[in-house]
């Protein structure tokens, strides 16, 4: 699927409430404000971030008179690009692996149903595709059906897994995912982890257990830890960024089904919120729909 066909939902519900907001005004006045806030904020945009754009904007059009309804698509279009840039650092993703970090491990987070399982397919084809060698650790060690998708996966893509039977110990299944990247040379080892945020001290012990084992093989690993959100589920997946960055530290997050969802500004908060790099968007089910986040493409595919 296409970012701005995946995105089309989005731009609509947000555009007609726009136009609406601007019908028949001219100027710039707080009534055209409040309702730019709320078409910002039925895009799930979030209360925190549209609430920094309007004062942006709020700003601007105090300093210049000549600021009117006629250019506020473009202001807005503005102030959203350079809160982008200011909240997500440069660092921006490849399908790539760094030098110097051999295998590159990946730590994959998040709640079940988000489409964990599917990211690390999706990711696993990517790196492949780029000739890398991938190994799958299948982490998720509570429930069956997970196991059998990362396996599902693993062949659909063509990459070796490590797994054991169901209820082992998830940081030894780790454990071994390094330690058999690191034989077999592997570029890439991507492991997955139970989601299980019912407990949230569970959660924070499980994970700090996976790491630390993990780092006894390889002391700088993981690398990288991504968490996966799913975009449809809009304020949730805020949510759900609020107990996983308090549990472990998150280096990346990668954001599901945007594909159809009229809450794709959710992404904006949450790259605001969190000051964590989006490094990837799913906009679709199969392998290919895994694209890279790109700021410039994702305010454009919004607005144009
Ligand atoms: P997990 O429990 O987090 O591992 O979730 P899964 O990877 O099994 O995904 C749950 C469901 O979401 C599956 O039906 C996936 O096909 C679907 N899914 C995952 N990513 C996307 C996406 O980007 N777009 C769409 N439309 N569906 C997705």
């Amino acid at each position: 699927v296409a970012l701005d066909e995946g995105l089309k939902k989005t731009k609509e519900g947000f555009f007609s409430k726009l136009t609406k907001a601007i019908a028949g005004k001219d100027t710039v006045d707080s009534e055209v404000l409040d309702q730019v806030e709320d078409a910002l904020i039925g895009a799930d945009v979030g209360v925190e971030t549209t609430v920094a754009i309007i004062k942006r904007i709020e700003e601007r059009v105090a300093k210049d008179k000549y600021i009117g309804t006629a250019q506020l698509n473009g202001i807005l279009q503005e102030e959203i690009m350079s809160m982008l840039t200011d909240a997500q650092s440069d660092e921006f993703a490849t399908f790539d692996t760094p030098p110097g970090k051999h295998p590159y491990v990946i730590l994959v987070v998040g709640v079940n149903g988000v489409g964990k399982t599917t990211t690390i397919g999706k990711l696993s084809y990517n790196f492949k595709k780029r000739g890398k060698n991938v190994l799958m650790g299948a982490a998720d060690t509570f429930r069956a059906a997970a196991v059998d998708q990362l396996v599902i996966w693993s062949e659909r893509v063509g990459v070796p897994i490590v797994k054991k039977e169901m209820g082992s110990d998830p940081s030894a299944v780790a454990f071994e995912a390094v330690e058999t990247g690191i034989s077999r040379g592997s570029d890439v080892v991507i492991i997955d982890t139970a989601g299980r945020l019912h407990n949230k001290a569970y959660l924070m012990d499980e994970l700090s257990k996976i790491r630390r084992v993990i780092s006894k093989k390889m002391p700088d690993a993981p690398h990288e830890v991504l968490l996966v959100l799913d975009g449809s589920t809009g304020q949730n997946a805020i949510e759900q960024a609020k107990h996983f960055t308090a549990a472990t530290k998150v280096t990346a997050i990668a954001i599901t089904k945007l594909d159809g969802t009229a809450k794709g500004g959710v992404v904006l908060a949450i790259a605001n919120q969190f000051k964590i790099p989006v490094k990837y968007i799913g906009v679709g089910e199969r392998m290919e729909d895994l694209q890279i986040f790109k700021k410039e493409e994702f305010v454009d595919s919004l607005f144009n």
